[in-house]
């Protein structure tokens, strides 16, 4: 039997999987990956294999009421039902936020769900649905390791300094600091630099990771040193559909002014700024990037977005001390030519020079001159969970034998 394990990355209405094969002695191989869509309303499922060839797709109709449980029994099921030569041995997770609690995976116990659930507050967005699987799978498949790997974890490596806000001190006792996200990507770009360029993996790099969620983060020897997002998931870079940074005085002014609820405001920042605020059009680069020549809000949204990363980026070089590599990474990064055009087209005043050519065919490297140098390299956030998963299952096993 080959041993697999389920990377499971869960929304409010949606359920990301990818299936690893776990052999002694090899890297995890991602074996299927599929998706639960549409989850409480008319579900969808639908599973390919590592080629991206359809597997096995399924719609369930609204009356079903297919939620987040009968969605994890279902992908259980179909594995013990087609894949008769692999067995589950865990499940790894992909948890948004581990608090100061967690710099590295760990191994999910009741004690570890209570001290995540407290966390709650400051993912209000996030982390009740990515706790959610993790329950049901304790509830029924008892037994079953599970692992959590957390998006802020790789941001502990930051000094005290880069992590504070200038506020009083009892509300630093309180967690309020900045945490950082995406950190799962970050690992990733951060552990395979060395394979596209050996002297860069040790040098000041900032990759930006531009997806849905946007963000940057400052490596020095491949370690995270300052990121643009904080002690929430909003600051930073515009998004989708989150604002990134804002004078906290906009917050009083929806509040008192606006007289708008607290969840009211959360709602407008989280799910209706960005991208698809500016616009009005929508959060979707490839929808903006089509409708730019006519709409004057869609351009007036890239163009925003380009000024903030360009802007962030500059800080971040000030946080570094210089740049010796910038790398893009996520579905704008790896995927938007004109957006890496245009990032790298501001930053000339720090030596970049764009491989037009290099940048249209995707790369990796699309840099020209003695510059630092600029990288298309596309993220497996999957892979890091899986990985992490192997190495604590490891390690509890053998700490079981001995
Ligand atoms: P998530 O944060 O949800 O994982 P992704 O990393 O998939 O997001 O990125 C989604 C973004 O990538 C969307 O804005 C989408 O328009 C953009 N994108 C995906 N493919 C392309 C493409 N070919 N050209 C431009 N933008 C793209």
């Amino acid at each position: 039997m080959t041993p697999v394990l389920i990377v499971l990355n869960a929304g409010s209405s949606s359920l990301k999987f990818q299936v690893y094969d776990v052999l002694e002695g090899t890297e995890p191989c991602m074996a299927f990956k599929g998706l639960f869509e549409g989850l409480g309303n008319s579900a969808h499922f639908i599973v390919k294999d590592a080629q991206g060839k359809l597997l096995d797709e399924m719609t369930w109709s609204s009356g079903d009421r297919q939620g987040h449980e009968e969605a994890l029994m279902h992908l259980v099921s179909w594995l013990r039902k087609h894949q008769e030569g692999r067995k589950l041995v865990a499940i790894g997770h992909r948890v948004v936020h581990g608090g100061e609690a967690y710099s590295s995976p760990i191994l999910v116990d009741e004690a570890v769900i209570q001290t995540l659930e407290k966390l709650v507050p400051l993912a209000p967005l996030h982390q009740p649905h990515n706790l959610e699987p993790i329950r049901i799978v304790r509830r029924r498949l008892p037994g079953l390791p599970q692992i959590a790997s957390f998006d802020t974890a790789f941001h502990q490596s930051q000094s005290e300094i880069a992590r504070m806000f200038a506020l009083p001190r009892d509300m630093r006792e309180r967690g309020v600091k900045r945490y950082g996200f995406h950190g799962l990507s970050y690992d990733y770009i951060s552990s395979v630099l060395k394979d596209y360029d050996p002297p860069l993996a040790e040098g000041r790099v900032i990759v930006a990771h531009l997806g849905n969620g946007a963000s940057l983060c400052a490596l020095k020897h491949g370690k995270s040193v300052a990121t643009t997002m904080g002690f929430s998931a909003l600051e930073g870079l515009p998004m989708g559909t989150r604002c990134g940074a804002v004078d906290p005085g906009v917050v009083f002014f929806m509040l008192r002014e606006m007289r708008l609820s607290p969840e009211e405001a959360e709602r407008v920042l989280y799910t209706k700024s960005g991208l698809l605020g500016v616009s009005g059009l929508s959060n979707d680069m490839r929808v903006l990037r089509a409708n730019a020549e006519t709409n004057a809000d869609a351009k007036r949204a890239i163009e925003l977005f380009v000024y903030r990363i360009t802007r962030e980026i500059g800080s971040l070089i000030a946080a570094l001390g210089g740049i010796d590599g910038l790398v893009f990474t996520a579905g704008i990064g790896e995927n938007d030519v004109a957006t890496r055009a245009e990032v790298i087209g501001r930053l000339a005043w720090a030596g970049l020079t764009l491989d037009t050519t290099a940048n249209r065919t995707g790369g990796p490297c699309i840099s020209t001159g003695a510059g630092p140098t600029a990288w298309v390299i596309p993220t497996n956030e999957e892979l890091v969970i899986a990985q992490q998963a192997r190495n604590v299952l490891g390690a509890t096993q053998a700490r079981i034998a001995s």
